[in-house]
């Protein structure tokens, strides 16, 4: 899953950026108001985490900018404790959540996973479970019938979005926009890989191929 991150203070911004990374999310992260309403609506982000407060242009307007151009993509704000009227205008101005500061970064992760698995219409339990198998975010681990199997960082944050769009048919070029941050430059046969890796591990028939088409996540079931 790919999250922008639109936060001006910067040693907040390296703390979370670490801990989103080291959860397998793929973080781009502004500090700008102005670039960040233009890149939310044009690169293929899952989440935004938006503060209010920005040089450039009010997280406020961003997200009301947003939701005017009718882009749906989950959005996050972070908000002052004192500040209840932020919050209600957040919310009136079509926040999905938010999270007030100073806020722990485990709280953030757990509120990030649970947007992301309601807005994939999955319930928030404690592992992720789609057509049979049981992804222990977490930890990072794969449960099958056959035990728990670790994963890679890429294998695990693949699964991931493989288990949030079941039966989808996704593009090389879709899993590459949503698994990588816009810096990387990753080789174009790393999906292929990572698949490869996964069906080793999960059964060889958990991930269908369509000849240059995609591939499709059908589980154990
Ligand atoms: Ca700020």
């Amino acid at each position: 899953m790919r999250l922008l991150l639109v936060e001006d203070n910067v040693t907040l911004a390296d703390e979370l950026c670490a801990s989103l990374k080291q959860q397998g999310y793929a973080v781009d992260w502004l500090t700008d108001g102005r670039d960040a309403v233009v890149q939310g609506a044009t690169e293929p982000y899952d989440l935004v985490i938006l503060d209010l407060g920005l040089p450039g242009m009010p997280g406020l307007d961003i997200l009301r900018q947003w939701r005017k151009d009718g882009l749906s993509l989950a959005v996050l704000i972070l908000t002052a404790r004192s500040s209840w009227s932020e919050r209600v205008d957040g919310l009136q101005a079509g926040a999905d959540d938010y999270l007030c500061k100073p806020f722990h970064p485990d709280e953030l992760l757990l509120r990030i996973r649970a947007l992301l698995r309601r807005s994939h219409g999955h319930s928030n339990n404690s592992q992720l479970e789609v057509k049979g198998v049981r992804l222990d975010e977490r930890r990072q681990t794969v449960l099958l019938p056959s035990g728990e199997t670790e994963l890679t960082a890429a294998e695990f944050a693949l699964l991931r979005y493989f288990m949030l769009h079941p039966g989808q048919l996704l593009s090389k070029s879709q899993l590459q926009d949503h698994l990588y941050d816009g810096e990387a430059e990753p080789d174009s046969n790393v999906v292929e890989v990572h698949v490869s890796h996964l069906r080793r591990k999960l059964g060889r028939h958990c991930i269908q191929t369509r000849r240059g088409q995609g591939y499709r996540f059908i589980g154990l079931n």
